[in-house]
């Protein structure tokens, strides 16, 4: 039977909700959205929500891994387990994402992705690698390990494109080499981004005339204005943060696990930066689902440890060492952050990151002709059922395992 129909739940689409909906796929897409009849006349099998929510799948642009898999292990079993693990949270599509490292250990990482891509029992559906390290600055290089992090040269980022794995490429500003990078990109229609960097506002301005139009993980490993004064000294000068702020053009994201960010910071990001202009991601390493303890951030042969305490990493200088949580967790921790609408939280987890990385077309909200990737949410937004182009994967995460654990770090 090729028909599904989402009833007795509001669909959450990226501007409302409508209540009492009937979506309608058929073929892995989506046929119809409208409030459900008395008397409904398509057939199909019955997806019942029970009074929840349906709501669009997650797009993840920035996640090392899950389920004790790092994408960096550089095996296609490591990268199918890290995205099933993270379908399991909500997250439908997936953009695997490097940490600092040798070119072997990038190349291998690129290999495995694309090789789990083509055969396509990921659960999340990769779209793209978010090449992320090794082009990192020295000063803000956190968890990631400092020897395998370099400034970019031609040669050997140009292997990495020539693949057409990378949707979403990262380099720090101020390195020797960053704008040629951020071209070299934009040539490729990456969404390019800015991260691990203590650039000024002069630095910004050149990448953003190069063609950098995000940041990632806003106020985390990014530059402030203190540690610019520190870097250039006065007068003080403008960074990162006000180049954002300032620049309706370019977008962001926050860690919102409730570790990395107090909620008046969630707030201030939703307020000042809006729902169109800001993602949110998990960060989430290998940690994801397993229980306290000792795990390699990155390639598990020689990445550097971290702890986990089952809500988030610490790196062994007692800075964080990113997330350990899907987004189901992000999306529930906006909720209670926030002033954000349901809508408005949905999108930034949605549609949000589709129209940044240029996959909205097919993906990113309920919309007719979209692929069906749709979630089961129930009232406190809990993940029930997920479905990836119109095929259920492992069901949700049940409450009161790791994940879904609440509460301040
Ligand atoms: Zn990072
Ligand atoms: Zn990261």
């Amino acid at each position: 039977m090729n028909h599904l129909r989402f009833v007795n739940g509001s669909a959450i689409l990226p501007d409302r909700l409508l209540p009492n909906a009937e979506v309608v796929c058929n073929r892995g897409k989506i046929e119809s959205v409208e409030r459900a009849r008395k008397r409904s006349n398509s057939k199909g099998q019955i997806i019942d929500a029970e009074g929840g929510f349906i709501a669009p799948g997650y797009i993840d642009i920035h996640v090392h891994g899950g389920d004790g898999a790092d994408f960096m292990d550089g095996t296609v079993e490591a990268v199918e387990t890290a995205c099933r693990a993270h379908a399991r949270h909500g997250t439908t599509t997936i953009f695997p994402t490097t940490t600092t490292g040798s070119p072997k250990q990038i190349a291998c990482m690129l290999e495995s992705c694309g090789q789990a891509k083509s055969r396509g029992k990921t659960g999340a559906r990769i779209a793209g690698v978010h090449l992320y390290g090794p082009y990192f600055a020295a000063d803000k290089v956190g968890c990631h390990a400092l020897d395998g992090r370099r400034s970019p040269v031609e040669e050997e980022y140009e292997r990495y494109f020539a693949t057409g794995l990378i949707k979403v490429a990262t380099c720090a500003a101020e390195l020797p080499g960053a704008e040629a990078f951020y071209r070299a990109a934009k040539r490729r229609r990456c969404l390019v981004t800015c991260g691990h960097s203590n650039a000024s506002w002069t630095e910004m301005q050149q990448a953003f005339d190069a063609g950098m139009r995000h940041v990632d993980h806003f106020w985390c490993a990014m530059s402030s204005v203190p540690s610019i004064r520190q870097r250039l000294g006065v007068p003080m000068q403008a960074s990162m943060a006000e180049f954002v702020l300032m620049n309706r053009q370019m977008s962001t994201e926050v860690i919102a696990d409730g570790c990395h960010l107090a909620p008046e910071l969630l707030e201030f990001a939703y307020k000042m930066i809006g729902p169109e202009r800001l993602l949110l991601v998990t960060d989430s390493n290998r940690a994801l689902d397993l229980p306290p303890g000792r795990y390699r951030f990155g390639p598990d042969s020689d990445g550097s440890w971290f702890e986990s305490d089952g809500k988030v990493g610490w790196a062994p200088n007692g800075s964080l060492a990113s997330s350990i949580m899907g987004m189901d967790h992000m999306v529930r921790q906006m909720r209670t952050a926030t002033s954000a609408s349901l809508p408005g939280i949905i999108r930034m987890a949605s549609l949000t990151p589709a129209e940044r990385v240029g996959i909205a077309r097919t993906a990113g909200s309920i919309t007719v002709g979209k692929r069906a990737d749709i979630l089961i949410l129930d009232d406190r937004l809990n993940v029930r059922r997920v479905f990836v182009g119109g095929v259920e994967v492992e069901s949700g995460v049940s409450p009161g395992t790791a994940s879904t654990a609440r509460g301040k770090c």
